[in-house]
């Protein structure tokens, strides 16, 4: 019943994907992919710009080299890709909502992170969701898959191919890896994740190879020069993986692990400087972080998972003995009101010792 369920779906979902599990031709544990029916391939659009007329996001042109800039792109939209193994589930709703949490998850670290599209219901085309990550430092399209069996069960990034004349693809196939583990490991599927690539068939950037990518989102992000990958969150086909992926509290844990891996990756390449204090990472040291310490002990001290990310943690052990606890907290109280009376030394670690 599933199995006709799955291939009934399959045969209307002409534009989605299906993917043949292993291949003679797969790399290690690159996965092969032969048939593939969730995205659209490349447009023949001979209408592109040159990647220099594109125009750089308005939101990240004055930021710091610095900064950490993320694009993300939720797939579809609207209600798309409905899963035939579990009905209240959408492709484009979780795609969404994924997106939404990992957005804040970066930001929380300081990250500057944006999404493709302002809504549920906005659909910009393909390409231009590619080419709006000119300028970041990685594009990520968010989605779930659909599989030809229902056992099918892994999670995939797409990268880029390999491409001898930039380092781009690197970056995509690194990341690309990075994350697909991660995702495999919270998600705890059947499968363990891996990376795949998929060529299309034409020149659509013209430069003279038949070398471009088969995801018009990969297409427009690599013609901008962004190193980037679609993220397959395992498969909708799947009763298990669709059934986790429907569960907000999974989503918000799985935006946080895949926040982490991103943030760590670019960290190494573009260090990040803090403001030991500041824990909600607004530019103050205030009674706001005083407070987010207290919740985040109390929470450890009940028993809880932790709630604080690395940069969190590494921020708020003001006294530096080796915890983050009320003791933290009141420091940060006592520093605040000391700014607001008119202190002048701005560092709140040299300012705990000589007082
Ligand atoms: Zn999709």
């Amino acid at each position: 019943m599933l199995k006709r369920i799955i291939l009934s779906a399959t045969i209307i979902a002409t534009i989605c994907n299906i993917i043949i599990p292993s291949s003679v031709n797969a790399v290690s544990t690159e996965t092969a992919v032969r048939n593939i029916i969730d995205e659209q391939q490349t447009r023949k659009d001979t209408t592109i710009e040159s990647p220099d007329l594109i125009p750089i996001n308005e939101n990240i042109i004055n930021l710091d080299d610095n900064i950490i800039k993320i694009m993300i792109d939720p797939g579809h939209f609207d209600h798309y890709n409905r899963s035939p193994v579990y009905s209240p589930y959408w492709e484009s709703i979780m795609t969404w909502k994924l997106s939404n949490y990992l957005r804040e998850e970066l930001q929380a670290l300081g990250v500057h992170a944006d999404l493709t599209k302002d809504s549920l219901e906005e659909d910009p085309s393909l390409n231009d969701r590619g080419f709006s990550s000119k300028g970041y430092d990685f594009f990520i399209s968010m989605h779930s898959n659909a599989g030809a069996y229902e056992s099918m069960d892994q999670p995939l990034a797409f990268v880029y191919q390999q491409l001898s004349w930039t380092t781009i693809d690197d970056t995509s196939a690194e990341l690309g890896r990075l994350l697909a583990e991660k995702v495999s490991e919270v998600m705890q599927t059947n499968q363990k994740g891996g990376i795949a690539r998929r060529q299309g068939t034409g020149d659509w950037d013209r430069n003279g190879f038949m070398d471009d990518e088969w995801y018009s989102v990969l297409f427009g992000a690599r013609y901008v020069g962004t190193p980037g990958i679609l993220m397959e969150h395992s498969f909708h086909t799947n009763y298990r993986a669709t059934l986790w992926l429907y569960n907000d509290d999974n989503l918000k844990r799985l935006a946080k692990e895949e926040a982490e891996v991103i943030y760590e990756y670019f960290s190494s390449i573009k260090p990040q400087q803090y403001i030991v204090g500041d824990v909600n990472n607004d530019g103050l040291i205030d009674s706001v972080d005083a407070t987010q310490i207290l919740v985040y002990y109390a929470e450890l001290s009940a028993g809880g998972d932790s709630t604080f990310n690395e940069r969190q943690k590494a921020v708020s052990d003001i006294n530096s003995d080796g915890f983050i606890d009320s003791v933290d907290s009141a420091v940060i109280l006592s520093f605040y009101s000391y700014l607001s009376t008119g202190g002048t030394e701005t560092d709140i670690k040299n300012w705990f010792i000589n007082n």
